[in-house]
Formats: C-alpha cells, sequence, structure tokens
C-alpha cells in the first residue's frame, strides 16, 4: 500500500504549522517548525508572496490530507463519499477520516502520532471485535470493539499505555488502559476533529 515516505517534518513547514506527526518530539524544543518556520526547499526563505484564493484551498486540502496521512487518491475518494452522505459534506469528510481505524488506535492514545498507529495497524497488533483487521482505512463503526492484540501487549508503547497515560479522549469513544480496548460510543462529530481545520476550503476546491 502506497505512502509517504520522505520526511514527515518537511510537510509540517510547508504547511507553516505542527501536523504532530513525530509523537512527543512534537511537543519538544526539537519540533522544526520551531527551529524553522519557513517552508523547505532553496526559496523557503524568501519573502512570502500573499497567497491566491486557490492557494487557500490547495493548502488547506494539504494540510487536512497530511494531518490524517492519506495520499490524494483515497482523500479525493473519502471526500467523494463525504459528498454522497446526508448533512454537511465537509464535516462529513472530516467525520470519515476520524473514523479511520489508525486515526481510532492514535485517539484512543495506543500511540503517539498518526503514523505510528498506522504502523501500529499495518504489523498486526490491532483488532476490532476480537478479528485482527491490518487496515488504516477500516471505518469504525457504533459498538465495535478496538483492542491491542494478546501476543503484542508487550509492545513499549503498549506497557506506557497500561502503566498509565495522560490522553484527552474523544467523546465518542471510551478507553479501558488496564485491557487496551476502546469502544466506539457514537459517531465523530465536527467538534471531535481538529478545530483549526477549515474545511469548507477543501468543499470549494473540489467544487472547481
Ligand atoms: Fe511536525 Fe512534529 Fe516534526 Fe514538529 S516535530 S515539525 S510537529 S512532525
Amino acid at each position: 500500500m502506497a505512502r509517504y515516505t520522505g520526511s514527515v517534518c518537511r510537510l509540517c513547514r510547508r504547511e507553516g504549522c505542527k501536523l504532530f506527526l513525530k509523537g512527543e518530539r512534537c511537543y519538544s524544543a526539537k519540533c522544526a517548525v520551531n527551529k524553522r518556520p519557513t517552508p523547505p526547499g532553496q526559496h523557503g526563505q524568501a519573502r512570502q508572496r500573499k497567497m491566491s484564493e486557490y492557494g487557500l484551498q490547495l493548502r488547506e486540502k494539504q494540510k487536512i490530507r497530511r494531518s490524517y496521512g492519506v495520499l490524494e487518491t483515497q482523500f479525493r475518494r473519502n471526500f467523494d463519499k463525504a459528498s454522497r452522505l446526508k448533512g454537511v459534506t465537509g464535516e462529513n469528510m472530516l467525520s470519515l477520516l476520524e473514523r479511520r481505524l489508525d486515526n481510532v488506535v492514535y485517539r484512543l492514545g495506543l500511540a503517539s502520532s498518526r503514523p505510528q498507529a498506522r504502523q501500529f495497524v499495518r504489523h498486526g497488533h490491532v483488532t476490532v471485535d476480537g478479528k485482527k483487521v491490518n487496515i488504516p482505512s477500516y471505518l469504525v463503526t457504533v459498538g465495535e470493539v478496538i483492542a491491542v492484540r494478546e501476543k503484542s501487549r508487550d509492545v513499549e508503547r503498549f506497557k506506557i499505555v497500561r502503566e498509565g497515560i495522560t490522553q484527552v479522549l474523544p467523546k465518542w469513544l471510551s478507553f479501558d488502559a488496564e485491557n487496551l480496548t476502546g469502544s466506539v460510543l457514537a459517531l465523530p462529530q465536527r467538534e471531535d476533529a481538529e478545530a483549526s481545520f477549515a474545511e469548507h476550503l477543501v468543499v470549494e476546491y473540489y467544487s472547481k
């Protein structure tokens, strides 16, 4: 399955904000956005021109897409699916992205970043309703139980989680740290996604 393999810190610098793709490092002084808050590349430090309307829409689309670690084709497919659902397309899009299994593993605190969560899923450490699921884009539904596989409980990160980490849990999920098990209580709403996302710009971008 295709995925981005370059430097993730470059993506944050390109978007001009933290996308939190490297776990603890993102909260430290080593974060590249703190150290070099300019776009990457030879001309990154050149004076920034005022961005066009299209540029703003493109950057917002890239910011959301890169935050969730989704490639363009899949992101577009996700958008098309959201536009066929009842309700506000931008909010549906974010809800679908939140329901991805790799995002749920991250939101539960089982991984320190979405890329790490994706890796845990790909490596078969995660089960849904007792069955191993190694597809990061798998969409969870209400009532499903997400857990760490019995055989994987000795992975260092999971040991840390069992010992207790402070994690702000979204209200649509519940989590039992002792048993490394989470449940989907409801479908995620707009307020459960990142507040800074301007999803209406993505809708405008794809409406052209
Ligand atoms: Fe982005 Fe984290 Fe790298 Fe900072 S450390 S630039 S937030 S991935």
